[in-house]
């Protein structure tokens, strides 16, 4: 039995590359007093570790060249030296991008609530994000207009299906003629705008004659300017993330127009899900319940084998995924 781990080889100046990471084979860890030994089962890839790549200043360090990449993990404790936890225990945890890791913090998930990726998903962190992102700031009201950028995404699919349960109408902006499809057909979606081949302002100029309420922005750069242009008084924008913006070389590109704040009174906030950890157990509670109703659908990008791992983290910026992107490795 050996450990297989990717570690960060390069920094990438732009677009990430394969050749920025390095896969290799090293011993399986042994747990010391207080931790356990986990077998990963499902790796989660996220936007965020675009950022982990980096070694700019940012709310959370980047990886030191040389070490596993950073990532939340699903797997199973195949031995156990811990207080609480036992074999065979099924665990969230950040053990990174490898087959086996050590740790002393994990938290056992339920099977039988939901399948195991669902802790990577809806019902993890992108889940949490699009819940308090919501909840806390953008506070859509029944019949309000809510409008989502990167909508057919982990954040993004969920915000619009919690905005459809909250009474708003909701406008998705997305990549192309198929998630735009899968937005309104499978999710719920009012209207879908195809940033690839629409004029997204004129579109939303069309889609909210009376404004955009909230805009929950996954995106930043030229979707976020044309939404601050189709604001209804009052609005409330959620800056989420700029994925646009992560592989730039030249500064991120702020809005022009972002004036349009004052003239109607308007907001923007930004949310670290991070803050939310302590109230995760309410979040988890009510995603879970609409889930298994059935109101929330959750729609998962699987991709297999832990060596796919650089390839299958680039589908993020090239938007080749189709909901939360996770990765089966047993
Ligand atoms: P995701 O939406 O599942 O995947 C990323 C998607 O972004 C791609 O499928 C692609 O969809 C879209 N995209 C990529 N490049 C783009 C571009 N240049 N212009 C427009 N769209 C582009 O990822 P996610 O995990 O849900 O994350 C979404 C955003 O939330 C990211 O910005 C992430 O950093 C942020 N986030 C923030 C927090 C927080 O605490 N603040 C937590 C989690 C995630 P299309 O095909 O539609 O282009």
């Amino acid at each position: 039995m050996a450990n297989q781990r990717v570690l960060l080889a390069s920094r990438p100046t732009g677009w990430v590359a394969e050749n920025n990471f390095r896969i290799e084979e090293a011993p399986v860890p042994q747990p010391g007093e207080g931790e356990v030994l986990v077998k990963n089962l499902w790796l989660s890839l996220d936007p965020y570790m675009r950022g982990r790549m980096s070694d700019a200043k940012s709310y959370v360090k980047g990886v030191d060249l040389g070490e596993v990449m950073v990532g939340q993990t699903v797997g199973e404790v195949i031995e156990s030296r811990h207080p609480t936890l036992k074999k065979g225990d099924k665990v969230l945890a950040q053990l990174g991008w490898q087959l086996y890791g050590v740790t002393r913090e994990a938290n056992k998930v339920d099977e039988k609530r939901a399948p195991l990726s669902c802790y990577l998903g809806v019902i993890g962190m992108p889940g949490m994000t699009a819940y308090f992102g919501l909840k806390e700031i953008g506070e859509p009201k029944a019949g309000e207009t809510v409008v989502v950028s990167a909508a057919s995404g982990a954040v993004g699919s969920v915000v619009g299906q919690i905005a459809k349960l909250k009474g708003a109408r909701v406008i998705g902006i997305a990549g192309g003629a198929d998630k735009c499809r899968t937005l309104t057909d499978e999710l719920g979606f009012d209207a879908a705008i195809d940033y690839k081949a629409e004029d997204v302002k004129a579109a939303l100029a069309r889609l909210c004659p009376n404004g955009i309420n909230v805009f929950f922005d996954n995106v930043g750069g030229d979707i976020l300017e044309a939404a601050l242009a189709n604001l209804a008084r009052g609005a409330r924008i959620v800056i989420c993330g700029a994925i646009s913006q992560y592989n730039n070389t030249t500064p991120i590109k702020g809005p022009a127009n972002y004036l349009s704040l004052l003239v109607n009174r308007a907001t923007m906030t930004g949310i670290v899900v991070g803050d939310y950890v302590p109230r995760w157990g309410e979040a988890v509670r009510d995603l879970a319940g609409w889930v298994a109703s059935g109101q929330l659908k959750r729609r998962e990008d699987v991709v297999e084998g832990l060596e796919t791992f650089p390839q299958t983290f680039m589908k993020l910026f090239s938007g080749e995924n189709n909901g939360k992107l996770v990765l089966k490795v047993a």
